[in-house]
């Protein structure tokens, strides 16, 4: 099972294979695999940093524990209509964003995310609309 924060589930539906660092990178794209080919891995939602929080690099300035990235985490979970520490499937997470989300919805929760402007994160919602499963990451 693995331990995630609201908003990394959105995170994790634009993954392209970039983040902050080699370790950040694997980790999560170890995850990212686990969850494309087993959707049926249990997920424990959790209030602040997580197991990808876990590989953010000693050397950039730490955003886990900004207010901001909370108040990001609130606005998925209230979207997903879910509460921390509800336990469910990656793929009980993706029919609940069928449900639940439209790729717009990226530019208003994540408005301040240095990495919405590539595009991967609403393009990565239309894909689980569009009934696809999480884009291979290599
Ligand atoms: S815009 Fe940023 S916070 Fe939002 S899903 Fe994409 S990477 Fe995650």
């Amino acid at each position: 099972m693995y331990m995630l924060r609201g908003h990394h589930l959105f995170c994790l539906l634009g993954y392209r294979g970039m983040g902050y660092s080699q370790e950040y990178v694997e980790n999560m794209t170890y995850l990212h695999h686990t969850l494309r080919n087993n959707p049926k891995t249990r997920i424990q939602l959790v209030k602040g940093p997580d197991q990808l929080c876990e590989k953010y690099p000693n050397s950039g300035e730490y955003h886990c524990q900004n207010d901001n990235i909370y108040e990001r985490d609130a606005a998925v979970l209230e979207k997903l209509g879910l509460t921390i520490g509800q336990t469910l499937t990656w793929s009980d997470i993706e029919s609940l964003i069928q449900k639940s989300i439209v790729p717009s919805d990226i530019q208003v929760v994540c408005e301040s995310c240095s990495w919405r402007s590539y595009g991967v994160c609403e393009e990565g919602v239309q894909e689980i609309l569009d009934g696809k499963r999480l884009r291979e990451v290599k």
